[in-house]
Parts: structure tokens; sequence; C-alpha cells
């Protein structure tokens, strides 16, 4: 009896033992970055307790907002029986301060009437955000949606006029105006709206979570509904809303946690 427990000690052991990362991620992590691992068909993935979607074979994508700052914790249960789990190494992310001058005071203190419609035009991409579509477009290597200079990190702690803002949730990119604006990665149109702060703004869904935004566009030229490829025209560099020259806001998304295009691009 003893034996048959020491034996089955060992096994209990080594199946839910701490292994080396073998999911094909690399280390450290970055926070702000998105990573697809893959495991075995039929296995199952949990991220920090959240059951995360798996293709047909075998691929999960998960994203590190700024709540992560040193690990990232993934359990993968096995369908033979038994689960490993993975506590990757997390570089955390250095923020800066950023003065933002010159805006109009409409923006910086929007006058009351302005508020609601702020809210709505919040709500409305928060909630295009829930979706984990079966797309999986998030495997492709991300390209520039447009070219030109970095007129704003991601994770800036933005100053907007004197005044404490928000963290700045994307990359701003300043080409000129009326510059195309490409899909970075294919996927599917899920929004395209004109909202106060962002302006023309559109939201494309990349599967199991991942989307992108575009903000402050000239025009929108892809639509609502539309699938788009890698490269396909979505929209013109412009500056409507909250914007003091024309540049293009991309923000990157893993459901509701906001990551930094710029990872996934080589440059941060
Ligand atoms: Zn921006």
């Amino acid at each position: 009896m003893k034996v048959l427990s020491a034996i089955l000690f060992f096994i209990l052991s080594i199946q839910i033992s701490f292994a080396e990362n073998d999911l094909g991620i690399p280390e450290p992590l970055k926070q702000g970055g998105f990573y697809v691992g893959k495991i075995a068909i039929g296995d199952k993935v949990t991220f920090h307790g959240k059951r995360v979607k798996v293709s047909e074979d075998g691929f999960f994508v998960f994203g590190l907002g700024p709540k992560y700052k040193s690990q990232a914790n993934i359990r993968v249960d096995h369908k033979a029986g038994g689960h490993t789990m993975y506590h990757l190494p997390v570089k955390p992310y250095d923020y800066d301060v950023e003065q933002i001058k010159g805006l109009p005071p409409k923006y910086v203190t929007p006058p009351k009437e302005v508020l609601e419609r702020i809210r709505t035009d919040a709500a409305e991409v928060r909630k295009i955000r829930t979706l984990d579509s079966d797309l999986q477009n998030f495997r492709e290597e991300m390209i520039w949606p447009v070219e030109g200079r970095i007129s704003g990190r991601f994770g800036n702690h933005r100053v907007y006029n004197g005044k404490l803002g928000s963290m700045h949730t994307g990359l701003d990119i300043a080409p000129g105006q009326g510059a195309l604006i490409v899909a970075p990665l294919g996927g599917k149109v899920t929004l395209v709206s004109d909202q106060y702060l962002t302006g023309n703004t559109m939201v494309i869904d990349h599967g199991h979570g991942i989307s992108s935004v575009y903000a402050h566009m000239e025009k929108t030229i892809a639509k609502e509904g539309q699938i788009v490829k890698q490269g396909d025209p979505i929209g013109t560099v412009g500056m409507t809303g909250r914007a003091t020259g024309p540049h293009l806001h991309w923000g990157m998304n893993w459901f509701g946690e906001r990551l930094n295009a710029g990872i996934a691009l080589g440059i941060e």
C-alpha cells in the first residue's frame, strides 16, 4: 500500500508539475503584448482564471494589460487528464508622463450635455470588445497600418492643458492629413462610429477577443460588417474628435485589456 501511494504521488507530481514553456511563447513576455500559444488538440486553456478559446488546431491567444506587471499564469488541462501550470515572467513597461497643450477647452472639460454622449460612445466600444469570435487573424504577422512619425507612445499618463487625464491607450502615428490607413491584420469590421472624443472611429475584430481600434480618421473606407484582408484600405488619417493635429490613434485590445501595438510590431 505504501509503495502504491508512493507511485500514485509520483504520477500526480509529474502531471501537476511546473513545466518549462513548451507553448511556443517567447520569454520574457512584455506587459502590453499579446501572445499566441499552441497546445495539443483537445487540451483546454485558462489564463488567470479565465477560460480561453482554443482553435481546432490548438492555437490560443491572450493579452497582457497594464495589470499584468510580473507574471502570466496559464493553466492547461490535458485531454488525457491532469494539468500543467505555467508562470511566465513578464517584463513591466516603463510609462512616461506626456504634456498635451493647446487643446480646445471643450475637449479637456467637456460640457455637461456632452458627457452623456461620451458615455454612450464608450459603452458602444466596450460592448464590441466582449466579442469572442472564431476568426484567427491574430496569428498573422502584424504590419504597420500607416507609416509615419510616432507622435504618442502607448501607456503615457497624459496631462491635457495642465489637467491630469487618463492613460494613453494607443499608439499615435502622424504621417500627415489624408494618408491611407490599411488593416494591420485581417479581420471583420465590427464598428464604424462618429464619436465625440475619438472622431471617426473603427473597430476590427481579429478573433479570440483580439481587436484593434482606429481613431480621428478623416474618412472611413471599410464598412461595418466587411471582412478585410491584411493590407486592405480602411480609412485615411485626419484629426476628427479630440486631436491637436492629424494622426492615427491606433489601439489593440484583448477583450477589455489595453494592449500596445508597438510590441507586436517589434518597436517596443
Ligand atoms: Zn492617441
